[in-house]
């Protein structure tokens, strides 16, 4: 029996998605500032064994590893011709993992530059970049995506609309990274939630939330809380997804330290999910014990 469409699924109940990639990556030894993307088609076995592990520890659903398999983010690497290369083959590496039962979404970060005249880009060839790779996510068989970690309003504006457009109807998830100021949030851009909340629902997304960024995790339960208001306020029909990293890192001999516990992630993850929040997953610094604790404790609202 196979899956049933994502879009139905994710209105039945609690999906669980996956932990950090880029941390685990570190943690298995790959280099800082290596291409994790071309990992894809270097050591796939890496990627593979990483999904495989937040299966096991009870994810739904797993993230493509392509974050930052964009033309503008791998041309840092000098790979910008090898965005539908890495993109299918991530995609279809997450399909192998994950098999028929289980959920695979195609992972589209930030391009890591601005839209002029703040940066560099023009917004076609921004949206052009977008269409590429989330096509080639959808010829590797991903069942929805998500475009994560957006700072730039226009940005992620563009992103949803290229996805959008070539997507067959699947779902599109985005959220976006914020940092605790105060008692306040706003990205690294000064968006706050608010606004975020309005402008991905506004676009007709079908879940909108937010992932990494820096925070505590009391923080991010309570960024979950104003998340939760500000899509109520707008009275649109769009589910409340939640990404937090594993707390607030520490710098430890110059690299950072995530030294929030399985159990405390999963507790926070217990509140965000009673706020309403019903796709949660993790981000930098979580691990499959964490997934594993959360699945635990959130069991008998998890969907089968
Ligand atoms: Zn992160």
């Amino acid at each position: 029996m196979s899956r049933t469409n994502l879009k139905d699924k994710i209105k039945q109940g609690l999906l669980i998605l996956d932990g950090a990639m880029g941390t685990q990556l570190i943690a298995s030894g790959i280099g800082v500032g290596k291409c994790n993307d071309y990992l894809n088609i270097e050591s796939p076995d890496i990627i593979s064994n990483i999904h495989r592990a937040y299966l096991r520890a009870g994810s739904n659903a797993i993230l493509t590893n392509t974050f930052g398999a964009n033309k503008f983010a791998l041309a840092r690497h000098g790979l910008a011709e090898k965005v539908e290369e890495i993109n299918s083959a991530g995609a279809q590496i997450a399909r192998q993992a994950a098999g028929e039962q289980k959920y695979i979404l195609g992972d589209i970060g930030p391009t890591g530059d601005f839209l002029k005249p703040l940066g560099n880009l023009e917004p076609q060839d921004l949206k052009d970049a977008f269409v590429r790779q989330a096509k080639s996510l959808l010829a590797g068989g991903a069942d929805g995506f998500i475009i994560e970690t957006m700072t730039a309003l226009d940005e992620a504006e563009i992103a949803i609309e290229a996805v959008k457009s070539v997507c067959n109807n699947l779902p599109v998830f985005i959220s976006f990274a914020f940092d605790g100021v105060g008692s306040d949030f706003r990205t690294m851009m000064g968006v706050n939630v608010e606004s975020a909340a309005s402008k991905a629902l506004s676009l007709g997304v079908d879940a909108a939330g937010f992932n990494c960024g820096s925070a505590t995790l009391d923080e991010y339960v309570k960024l979950a809380e104003k998340f939760v208001s500000a899509v109520k306020a707008s009275g649109q029909d769009a589910l409340i997804f939640a990404e937090p990293n594993a707390g607030k890192p520490e710098l430890i001999d110059g690299k950072a330290v995530y030294k929030v516990s399985p159990e405390d992630f999963a507790s926070a993850a217990e509140k965000i999910y009673s706020l309403g929040v019903n796709i949660i997953g993790g981000c930098c610094g979580t691990t499959p014990e964490h997934i594993e604790a959360m699945v635990k404790k959130l069991k008998s609202n998890i969907l089968k």
